[in-house]
């Protein structure tokens, strides 16, 4: 939900180290000295190791965050590893660093060997390390100190945890966190672009979940310390393949239905489609966001099969929370008007799980409307 201007309250967040859980205090204040204190702590120590982690298939706004932090340890001598329990699409790798990380999937004795020698292990754009798939049940075993930078609401208790669900992106909420701990002097044109990234991909293009005046002076700061708009925007929405726009095409002409009797935009896309158009990930970014621009869909889903598991995208428009939709139906959450899950069950019972529980979601829209009166 969104708010105007800055309150006194601008972060969440828990320091204590995680073997005092019991102890844990949370602080509802504007950015702490204490989080300031413990970062230039954790990672002033002599020969301290930083390992980051982000979401499972990160997107723009855990790639930026993941590449402008790394490039702030690199500023300040701190040895710094990426490791991912999938992979950066190939739409990302223009970002710092980002090309440098590791994938579980690929090395994962590198990646549990750092994990014993990491002294901090950085969450970035997740809540919760059910988010880091494979990757997880060795993160969760982790006993060094986790800080978590992110988001999403109700934060798993970690170390140090930076959560704010009011900002646009971690990387609006990072490059408060970086300038307030570093200096804003460490951000230069590369750190620029990978926090702009961040902020331009989780907002649709500074379409949603930007309202707040924030958000746009960090963009002013992030352009005064070099930041390159029109180089990020090539990048990242002016770099077409033929496939895609034909994939994008089949699903819009041939796979998008709205529903009878809810306005509920679904696509769904088979694995055979996929190969079909030669997919890369990333190809079917922003898809699910164009049937929200006709008048009468409130909501869009766009179902995916993948190997292992169908994934569900949802938005929507205005007050309506697609994030509880995905957690009560489709084991998964989010934001107000972006959310995700997943099932393993074939495409075709996914997309009438769908069309089943539309109904259900509806009536508990009009119940919270009615009972908010
Ligand atoms: P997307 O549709 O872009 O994959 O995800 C939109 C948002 O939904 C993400 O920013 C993330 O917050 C959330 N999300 C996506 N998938 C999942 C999931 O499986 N579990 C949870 N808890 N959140 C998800
Ligand atoms: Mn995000």
């Amino acid at each position: 939900m969104e708010t105007k201007g800055r309150p006194s309250v601008a972060l969440a967040f828990y320091v204590l180290p995680c073997s005092l859980f019991s102890k844990v205090i949370s602080y509802f204040c504007a950015m702490d000295k204490n989080v300031i204190e413990t970062l230039r702590k954790l990672t002033g120590k002599r020969d301290a190791r930083v390992l980051i982690v982000p979401h499972i298939s990160p997107d723009g706004d855990a790639a930026g965050a993941c590449s402008a932090l790394w490039q702030v340890m690199d500023k300040l001598g701190v040895e710094c590893h990426l490791m991912t329990c999938d992979y950066f699409p190939e739409y990302l790798k223009w970002l710092t660093r980002i090309p440098d990380s590791v994938s579980y999937q690929q090395h994962p004795i590198r990646c549990k060997r750092w994990l014993q020698e990491a002294d901090v292990l950085f969450m970035l754009d997740h809540n919760t390390m059910a988010r880091e798939g494979d990757l997880e049940p060795f993160t969760r075993e982790y006993k060094g100190n986790v800080v978590m930078i992110d988001h999403h609401p109700d934060p798993d208790e970690v170390t140090l945890c930076v959560s704010d669900t009011r900002v646009s992106s971690t990387c609006e909420l990072l490059y408060d966190v970086i300038t307030s701990t570093w200096g804003k002097e460490i951000i230069d044109t590369d750190i620029a672009n990978a926090l702009y990234t961040g902020i331009s991909t989780d907002t649709g293009g500074l379409n949603h979940n930007s309202s707040r005046p924030e958000t746009y002076l960090v963009i002013a700061r992030l352009l005064e310390a070099g930041l390159d708009k029109a180089y990020v925007h090539e990048e990242l929405y002016q770099k077409n393949t033929l496939s895609r726009l034909r994939l994008t095409g089949n699903c819009l002409l041939n796979k998008l239905e709205v529903d009878e009797n809810f306005p509920v935009a679904i696509i769904p896309v088979t694995l055979q489609e996929l190969e079909q158009y030669h997919y890369k990930d990333g190809d079917l970014e922003g898809l699910v966001n164009i049937p929200l621009s006709v008048e009468s869909v409130s909501v869009s889903v766009q179902v995916t099969e993948r190997k292992d598991r169908v994934k569900l995208s949802f938005r929507s428009k205005g007050d309506i929370p697609v994030n509880l939709w995905a957690k009560t139906h489709f084991n998964g959450g989010g934001h107000l008007n972006a959310a995700g899950g997943q099932l393993q069950l074939p495409i075709e019972e996914v997309v009438k799980k769908l069309k089943e529980t539309s109904g259900w979601f509806f009536g508990e829209i009009i119940k919270m409307k009615l009972s908010s009166r």
